[in-house]
C-alpha cells in the first residue's frame, strides 16, 4: 500500500479528496499530508446550492491525530464557491469543523482529554496542544453542546451563588435538580442575572416548572416573582441555608457568652467546645458525649440557643400543612421567647419568608444537588490553575456539568 492510501484509509478521506503527498520529518517527528481534490462542484455552506470551484482560499493546516509518535499535520487549499445568495464562501471539508485548526478526531481527543485529567495543562501537555488551543476547543464545544441542547422540561431547579475567586464577583449558578445539571451561568448575582435565565425558557418549559430551590437572597426571589408567571408560587428555601443560618446564630451565642465568662472569671466551661455546638444530635461523635453532656448540664445560653436549632430540624419532616404550621407556631414562640438576640434574628428571617420556607411540604427539594455540582465547580477551579477571566470559569461550568454533546461531527 502506497503511503498516501494508506493516510486517505487511516484519515477517511474520500471523492473527491484525496491525499496527494505525505513527507516524513525524522528530526523534527512530524508527518505532513497534502489534501487535493478533484474537479467537482461544491454545496454553498449556508444553503447547499450546488455550484462550480470559484477560486481557493489560502493553504490551511489541521493538526490531526499523532501517526505513532509523531505529530500530524493535514495541509489543504478549500475551495470556495460564489454563491448567489451567501456570495463567496469556503466549502466545508469532511475532516473538520469550519474554523476549527483540529480535524474533527483530534478535536475529540482533546475533549476526551480535557474531560478525563485532572488539569487542562495536563491534558495540554499529553496532547502536546497549548493552552490556548485547548480553551478554543472547549469554547466551541461548549457553543456546540449548547446550540444542540433540547429544551426539555425541568420541574425542579436550584438557584446558587458561586465565587469565581476568593472576593470576587459571584457567578449563578442554576442547576437541573433531577438530572444534575447546569442548566446556565450568569457571571454576577443580581435580579437580571437569574432573570435573563427565566426569559430565555419555552413557554412550556415555564409552565412545567414547579419549584426553585433557592436561599434568601433578595435578587434571586425578585427575579423569580416578576420574570417567571406565578413565580412567589415556586419559591422553596432551601433547608440547607435555613440550617447554616440557625447554626452561626448558636456560635455567635457561643462566642458572646464565652467572651463574658472570660471578662468576669478569667476562664470559661467553653473553651475548645466551638465544634460541639455545630454538630446535629445524632452526629455528634461517640468520644464526644461525655464532654457535651457535661456543658449541656451548666444550662449556658448556648444549650438554649443549640437546642432551638436542633427543634427546627423537625419543619422538614411534616407532611402536612396545618400541621407544620402549628409546628413552627410553637417554635417560633420559643424562639422569641429565648432572650437570645441572634436566634430571635433568624428566628424573624424565617417567619418573614415563611411560604416559601413551608413549600417544602408539597415540594421537598434542597440545592442539595446544586451544592453537589458546586463542590465540582469548586474542584473544576482548583483543577484549571486559575482562570484568566470569568468567561472561562463560565466555559469550564458548561464543559463539565452541562450534561452537553461535545463532540463536533
Ligand atoms: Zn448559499
Amino acid at each position: 500500500m502506497q503511503d498516501t492510501k494508506l493516510f486517505e484509509t487511516i484519515l477517511g478521506i474520500a471523492t473527491p479528496w484525496r491525499i496527494s503527498r505525505v513527507a516524513l520529518d525524522t528530526t523534527g517527528e512530524r508527518v505532513d499530508l497534502w489534501a487535493e481534490h478533484a474537479d467537482t462542484r461544491w454545496p454553498c455552506p449556508e444553503c447547499q446550492q450546488d455550484l462550480g470551484g470559484h477560486d481557493h482560499a489560502d493553504e490551511r493546516v489541521w493538526r490531526h491525530l499523532d501517526t505513532c509518535q509523531y505529530q500530524t499535520f493535514l495541509h489543504a487549499r478549500v475551495p470556495r464557491v460564489d454563491c448567489p445568495t451567501h456570495g463567496v464562501r469556503q466549502v466545508r471539508v469532511p475532516w473538520a469543523e469550519p474554523r476549527s485548526r483540529f480535524t474533527v478526531l483530534m478535536e475529540r481527543l482533546i475533549i476526551d482529554l480535557i474531560r478525563q485529567c485532572s488539569t487542562v495543562k495536563g491534558a495540554c501537555a499529553i496532547a502536546r496542544v497549548t493552552w490556548d488551543e485547548a480553551w478554543g476547543v472547549m469554547s466551541r464545544a461548549v457553543t456546540r453542546g449548547r446550540v444542540r441542547k433540547q429544551a426539555r422540561p425541568m420541574p425542579y431547579i436550584g438557584v446558587d451563588e458561586k465565587a469565581f475567586r476568593k472576593g470576587h464577583r459571584y457567578h449563578t449558578v442554576v442547576c437541573d435538580l433531577e438530572r444534575a445539571t447546569v442548566e446556565f451561568v450568569a457571571e454576577d448575582r443580581k435580579i437580571e442575572s437569574l432573570g435573563t435565565f427565566y426569559d430565555q425558557l419555552t413557554p412550556a418549559q415555564r409552565e412545567a416548572l414547579q419549584g426553585v430551590a433557592m436561599d434568601m437572597w433578595e435578587p434571586y426571589i425578585q427575579a423569580t416573582r416578576t420574570r417567571l408567571p406565578d413565580g412567589d408560587q415556586r419559591i422553596v428555601f432551601d433547608r440547607f441555608h435555613i440550617m447554616r443560618e440557625m447554626t452561626k446564630a448558636v456560635d455567635t451565642v457561643r462566642k458572646q457568652e464565652h467572651r463574658g465568662f472570660l471578662r468576669d472569671d478569667g476562664e470559661s466551661p467553653l473553651t475548645k467546645t466551638k465544634y460541639l455546638w455545630l454538630f446535629s444530635e445524632e452526629r455528634l461523635p461517640e468520644r464526644h458525649a461525655d464532654t457535651f453532656a457535661a456543658v449541656q448540664a451548666l444550662e449556658l445560653k448556648v444549650g438554649r440557643a443549640w437546642a432551638i436549632k436542633e427543634g427546627l430540624r423537625t419543619l422538614w419532616t411534616f407532611r402536612q400543612d396545618a400541621a407544620v404550621r402549628r409546628f413552627f407556631k410553637r417554635w417560633y414562640g420559643w424562639a422569641m421567647r429565648s432572650r437570645l438576640d441572634p436566634v430571635k434574628k433568624v428566628a424573624r428571617m424565617i417567619q418573614r419568608h415563611l411560604d416559601g420556607v413551608l413549600r417544602y411540604v408539597p415540594h421537598p427539594i434542597t440545592n442539595g444537588v446544586a451544592e453537589g455540582l458546586n463542590s465540582k465547580i469548586m474542584s473544576i477551579k482548583r483543577k484549571a490553575g486559575g482562570f484568566r477571566n470569568a468567561q472561562h470559569f463560565t466555559t469550564a461550568i458548561y464543559f463539565h456539568c452541562g450534561g452537553l454533546d461535545l463532540y463536533p461531527r
